[in-house]
């Protein structure tokens, strides 16, 4: 032992090196969260679980296109149409294998209507996978639970282009009106 090592050894200099060390992180703030009883804000335009969209009137805004399934990676999302009166197509089933999801957004920025979205609840880990497999009935409830006021009505405008008006016709366009049958 060199008499350096040994002085440190008598004052116990490694022991008050950590004694100050955990003094100082005592006074600057902690770098790690007690979740779940802190939690982080979320940030806009979160890709949480899905959602769909429901209009003014409460009706489900899906046509039944099948635009985010075509485009969904993953190929999680399962649609089934019938006939409905008038040349209308029916959803009768929109379903979402959740854990098949990777949380890209192409469904939502697919959709035309903009009817299915991702809403930013983020708490939702379960026992079994049947929780998992969303719905038409639940991704509506979800609708209904995170997307409540302003929130629905704000979310398209802020995270996601292109905008369902986007699709309009520009003003001024030359538009077909049908032939007239002049005599
Ligand atoms: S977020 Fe991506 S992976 Fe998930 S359902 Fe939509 S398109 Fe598919
Ligand atoms: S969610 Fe949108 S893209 Fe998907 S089927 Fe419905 S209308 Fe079409």
């Amino acid at each position: 032992m060199t008499g350096r090592e040994f002085i440190k050894a008598i004052f116990f200099v490694e022991i008050l090196k950590g004694l100050a060390l955990t003094l100082k992180s005592m006074f600057t703030p902690a770098v790690t969260r007690r979740y779940p009883k802190v939690k982080r804000p979320v940030k806009p335009g979160f890709r949480g679980l899905h959602a769909l969209a429901k209009d003014e009137d409460g009706r489900m805004k899906c046509v039944g296109c099948g635009l985010c399934g075509a485009y969904c990676p993953s190929k999680c999302i399962y649609i089934y149409t019938s006939d409905g009166e008038d040349h209308t197509k029916v959803v009768d089933r929109y379903e979402i294998d959740v854990l098949r999801c990777i949380y890209c957004g192409f469904c939502v920025e697919a959709c035309p209507f903009g009817a299915i979205t991702l809403s930013e609840h983020y708490e939702y880990s379960d026992y079994s996978r049947e929780p998992f497999y969303m719905t038409k009935e639940k991704l509506l409830s979800n609708w209904d639970k995170y997307f409540a006021g302003e929130k629905g009505e704000n979310y398209f405008k802020k995270f996601w282009r292109p905008l369902s008006e986007d699709f309009r016709t520009p003003e001024g366009q030359a538009m077909f009106k049908g032939i007239k049958n002049e005599k």
